[in-house]
């Protein structure tokens, strides 16, 4: 099902939890309300994914908060691996060193990992924890496990603009796949600290003039550059004017609405209700499609 704007719906990003043991200080918290603590459980997130795939949703990306805080992560990926989705999950990496190999064989497809530095004391900054060292071990445990392509996520601002070349060598030393190189949402405390904000410029330039583009990827019109056998997409939300006419994304809070855009609060249809009726399975699979059809409908483009 295709929305107002001609754009299909293929991918669906799953909050797990508002819980996260880092404190990055741009960080978006996906747009949501995380005053909530109630979850939706393995199960309601199951069903809500079984039936988003009937409208054309092909993937799934676990996020959060930090997801592998969710003790259930495990039986959540398997009950949506067990969909035909492909899974993959962005975290902070702080757990991935014990948790990497039991992901996999859980059925989880890939992961990005969140790396804002490429030296230890400005992970600190950026982070407020001294896990530098920890993460890399975790991205490891990762490309060991099999999570591939493993991509690692840096959200470029003042703090670690210094750090991007340096980046791209340590990314190509640890033998990642893939780097997103990431403009900074003006959401949440990315919007309370937006005067952080630096283009992707002068990254551009350098992978135009040392690298080679080899796509401009459907999801956000994102440029990928290969360089030196990485690929390095540049994701720019915010100077980008075709962006959002590339997004194929919609979103399930981590207390169950159904979200279309990242940056609308008002484009979002609530399901809690749905979820806790005491009706057989397939009446709820029914209003969950209404749901689904009235979201896609009010889906627009935040930049028009
Ligand atoms: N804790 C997990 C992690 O660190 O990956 C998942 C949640 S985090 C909100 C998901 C992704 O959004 C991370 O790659 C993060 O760096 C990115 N992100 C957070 N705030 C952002 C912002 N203001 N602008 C751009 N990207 C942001």
């Amino acid at each position: 099902m295709l929305d107002r704007y001609g754009r299909p719906v293929e991918d669906l990003r799953i909050t797990l939890t508002h819980a996260c043991n880092f404190e990055c200080f741009f960080c978006h918290m996906e747009g949501e309300d995380v005053s909530t603590s109630h979850y939706l459980t393995p199960q309601e997130i199951y069903l809500v994914a079984k039936v988003a795939k009937e409208f054309g949703v092909k993937s799934v990306k676990l996020t959060g908060g930090e997801p592998t805080l969710r003790r259930d992560l495990t039986e959540i990926i398997k009950l949506l691996k067990a969909l035909g989705l492909e899974v993959s999950m962005t975290t902070n990496g702080f757990l991935l060193s014990q948790l990497a190999r039991k992901l996999k064989e859980a059925g989880l497809d890939r992961v990005n990992v969140s790396l804002h530095a490429a030296t230890r004391e400005t992970f600190k900054r950026v982070t407020g924890v001294d896990a530098f060292n920890r993460v890399i071990e975790g991205v490891k445990a990762a490309i060991e496990s099999g999570l591939r392509p493993v991509k690692l996520n840096f959200v470029i601002n003042v703090v670690n603009y210094k750090e991007w070349k340096d980046f791209l060598d340590l990314a190509e030393g640890l033998g990642v796949d893939w780097i997103n190189f990431i403009e900074l949402h003006p959401v949440g405390r990315g919007a309370t600290n937006f005067s952080l904000h630096v283009g992707l410029n002068e990254v551009e330039d350098f992978l135009k003039r040392n690298g080679r583009l080899i796509t401009i990827s459907k999801k956000h019109n994102r440029p990928v550059y290969e360089y030196k056998g990485l690929k390095v997409a540049l994701i720019k939300p915010y100077s980008n004017p075709i962006f959002c006419a590339g997004c194929n994304r919609i979103r399930l809070t981590a207390d169950g609405k159904l979200k279309s855009c990242l940056y609308r609060n008002d484009r979002v249809v609530d399901i809690t209700g749905i979820l806790s009726y005491d009706v057989p399975l397939e009446e709820k699979a029914e209003l969950l499609r209404r749901a689904l059809r009235i979201l896609i409908n009010i889906r627009e483009p935040n930049f028009i």
